[in-house]
Parts: structure tokens; C-alpha cells; sequence
């Protein structure tokens, strides 16, 4: 059985969620819980009730929608993403896999025959905050879907603002913009509720994760698609550099203890190690970092940074943090600055299933579709699954690997192509696989 998606109605899906944006000007910044988020999901949740759909939203405001043709009792092939973005973040991060599940669901409820000899159910899934852009902590909705997360994370993840997870949780109002659609679920955050949020996996079939690469990968090599094998594997510490913090003026270049300069000194020589691997594959960034006391005329008494190596193998990962921190201690104590490290966190890098990698191979290459069989740096919410249920990532080039960027991209040819493979495995999976 093949079905045709409808590209017109997915790039017109894809832009007006555009528009749900706190910088209009400058990329799409929508926070979970905030106001562009509620009105994503309305506009979301209205177009599946439409088609007789059936939403459910669960206490981390997680949705799960399911086709009205669904059976109860049997197991369910799920696909989905996320619709929250980093600030002046991309288009199509996340929304577009979201976006491209709810054209399967549309397409598929537009066509019941199709479903007819099905061995399984179907539904879209949402997945909250996964950015971290609100508590600082990623893939937030599915960490309590597996049950990485718990009641006492509620209170320990705070915002910026100072407001936790679980205040944040307990003000939302049930209702989207149009005042009528619930969008959110206000039935509290009792233990029954929390509880209720963990997914049972022996219901679930597949998971299937369409996304952008945000590397560039495809699109240098000319590809349209990307089937994800491994996932990296990331180690995160942080540094607390402590010197002496004295007047900018008076202070000879011969008597400085400065934090800064130390800690630029520990950055580059992390990446100038990790650069010597022979792959080219293990990657280091230096993204966080406070200064103090961050006054343009007083030598930097104390730099506190974040650093973390991510790679697909875990030995690697392990050896290259090893020498990086040899290499900070010995910079810190060659210029005289008091040196502490801590271990932040840490994930295993991580292998799909191999039964839907090697279906969707033989899929695309029958369609002469260009493709390759690739690693994601990234992790994304399919990871979390990944542990517990078969799961699948396919990813579109993003033109000239940027993300996370207004500037983020990918040809309409190449999204529209990505989304009818989804709709073709989603197709493949509720059929053959028992
Ligand atoms: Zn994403």
C-alpha cells in the first residue's frame, strides 16, 4: 500500500508555526509553557481533532494524539518530536518532525482502507521542553516518560526566573489562546499523575524520530536523507578556576593570577588535544561561562566554565576527558590558579535498532532515494526511548549544517521527501511487523 503525503499542506503547516514566535525578527524563540508554545499546540491539537482524533496531554504536558481508527489493547507505532526551540533558535528544529508525524496522521485518517489490515495503532507525540531552554536541562517531557526523571526533579529544575518545574507547571491555565481548546493539562501533580506520564513499553511498538541533521554532513555530500545509527555519547564537567582578582591598571603582567586568561589557556588546549583524534570525530566545547567579577577594569578573580567531549565511543569519550583534565591541572597550576573540577554528567553513547536501520535502508535505496546510514552528534528524544522500545531517526540535510540559528534551513524538496519516508515506514511498520 502506498499513500502520497501532501506537501502543500505541510509547508503551509510548517510556516504558519513560523509566526508562533517571541522574536519575529530574529529566528523562532517559543519556550515550553509560554505563550507561542500554548498556541502551537492549539493549532496543532485543532487540526487532529478535525480529523477525529484523540489527544491526550499528561501532567509534564507531553501529547500523545491517536488516529480515531485505533483499537485499544493493541501496540502502538509512535512518531514525533518536539515543538520548544532555543532562543533566536530555527524553523524547523524539532517542529518539523513533529509536524511531519501530524502529516502521517492527517494522511492516514484521510485514508482508513489503508489501515484496514493494520497490526498496530498510530499516534503523534509531543514531547515537552526538550530544548532545555527553560530549565536548563534537556529532553525534560521524555526523562519522566522513562522514568529518568522524578517527583524531586519538579523542584530541582528552576528557571532563570527562579521558578521551578513544578510552579511553572501548577500556573499554567488549561485553555490555548481561542480560549476554548485545552492545550494543557491541569489535573495536578499528584503521584497518580506522575506516575501516569511513565510510558508502559510494552505497548509500544516503534518509535520513529524525523529531524533536521544540524550538522553538515548531508548537504556537503549532496544526500537527502540520513538514517541514524549510533548516537553520541557525552561527558560534562565543570571548572571553577579561583586567582586573584586586583586593579587592571596597577597590576604588572609579572603579578596577575587571572582566571580568564587561565581558563582560555585550559579551552584551547582542550581543543588543540582533541584535534589530534585520528577520526576527526570526538568533538569539545567550551559553551558556559561565568566571570567575576565580569568588570572590564579588575583582572577576573574567579571563571567558572562548562566543558564536555562527546563521541559515539564511550572509551573514547572517557580518555580524551582523561587528558583534558591532566592538561587543566597543569595549566592552573603552572600559572598559580587554584583549580576545582567537577563531574557534571554523563550518557552512553547509543545504537538504534537494527532491524528499522536496515529496513529503511533497503526502503531508500529502492527509491533511488540518496542517502547514508550516519551518527547524530546530537541527542534527541528518540534517545530516551531508544532504551526501552525499537526506535528509528531519520534526518534531512540542513543547508550548510547550521541550527539553532534563524539562518537554519533545508530545501522544501528535501522536507517534503523526508516526510513521505516517514509516512512509507510509519506505512511499513503498523503492516509487516509482528
Ligand atoms: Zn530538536
Amino acid at each position: 500500500m502506498t499513500l502520497q503525503t501532501n506537501e502543500k499542506r505541510l509547508l503551509d503547516n510548517l510556516h504558519t508555526l513560523r509566526t508562533f514566535t517571541d522574536t519575529p525578527q530574529d529566528g523562532v524563540t517559543r519556550f515550553s509553557y509560554g505563550t507561542q508554545d500554548a498556541r502551537a499546540r492549539e493549532y496543532i491539537i485543532k487540526r487532529a481533532e478535525n480529523c477525529g482524533c484523540s489527544v491526550s496531554i499528561d501532567a509534564l504536558q507531553n501529547i500523545r494524539i491517536g488516529l480515531p481508527t485505533n483499537k485499544p489493547g493493541r501496540k502502538t507505532v509512535l512518531s514525533g518530536s518536539h515543538i520548544d526551540t532555543v532562543r533566536n533558535g530555527g524553523w524547523l528544529d524539532g517542529i518539523y518532525g513533529v509536524c511531519g508525524a501530524l502529516e502521517v496522521l492527517e494522511t492516514l485518517a484521510e485514508n482508513p482502507d489503508s489501515l484496514k489490515d493494520a497490526s498496530f495503532n498510530y499516534e503523534l507525540v509531543i514531547f515537552a521542553e526538550e530544548e532545555g531552554s527553560g530549565f536548563g536541562s534537556t529532553m525534560t517531557g521524555s526523562k519522566f516518560i522513562t522514568g529518568i526523571y522524578a517527583e524531586a526533579d519538579l523542584d530541582k529544575l528552576v528557571s532563570d526566573t527562579g521558578m521551578s518545574l513544578r510552579q511553572t507547571l501548577q500556573s499554567l491555565s488549561p485553555y490555548g489562546p481561542d480560549g476554548k481548546t485545552i492545550v494543557y493539562n491541569t489535573g495536578g501533580l499528584s503521584q497518580e499523575a506522575l506516575q501516569n506520564v511513565r510510558w508502559d513499553f510494552d505497548q509500544v511498538q516503534t518509535m520513529l524520530e524525523l529531524h533536521i541533521e544540524q550538522g553538515p554532513v548531508l548537504d556537503r555530500e549532496g544526500l537527502s536523507l540520513g538514517i541514524v545509527d549510533s548516537i553520541f555519547g557525552m561527558r560534562v564537567i565543570e571548572v571553577t578556576l579561583t586567582g586573584v582578582g586586583n586593579h587592571a591598571g596597577a597590576t604588572p603582567m609579572t603579578e596577575r593570577y587571572d582566571a580568564l586568561c587561565t581558563a582560555a589557556e585550559c579551552i584551547l588546549a582542550a581543543e588543540a588535544h582533541v584535534k589530534t583524534d585520528d577520526d576527526k570525530r570526538t568533538v569539545v566545547t567550551c559553551g558556559k561561562m561565568d566571570i567575576e567579577p565580569n568588570c572590564s577594569n579588575v583582572i577576573p578573580e574567579t571563571v567558572r566554565f562548562s566543558l564536555e567531549v562527546r563521541d559515539k565511543d564511550e572509551t573514547k569519550i572517557d580518555r580524551f576527558m582523561n587528558e583534558i583534565i591532566d592538561l587543566i591541572v597543569a595549566i592552573a597550576e603552572k600559572r598559580q590558579v587554584n583549580c576545582e573540577i567537577k563531574e557534571h554528567s554523563k550518557s552512553s553513547p547509543l545504537h538504534l535498532t537494527d532491524r528499522l536501520i536496515d529496513a529503511m535502508s533497503k526502503h531508500a535505496a529502492a527509491l533511488d532515494l540518496p542517502y547514508k546510514v550516519m551518527d547524530s552528534g546530537a541527542v534527541h528524544d528518540a534517545c530516551m526511548i531508544a532504551k526501552y522500545a525499537q526506535t528509528g531517526m531519520i534526518f534531512v540535510p540542513s543547508i550548510n549544517g547550521r541550527s539553532h540559528v534563524p539562518e537554519e534551513n533545508t530545501n522544501d524538496a528535501d522536507i517534503a521527501a523526508g516526510v513521505q519516508f516517514l509516512l512509507d515506514t510509519v506505512l511499513h511498520e503498523l503492516h509487516e511487523v509482528k
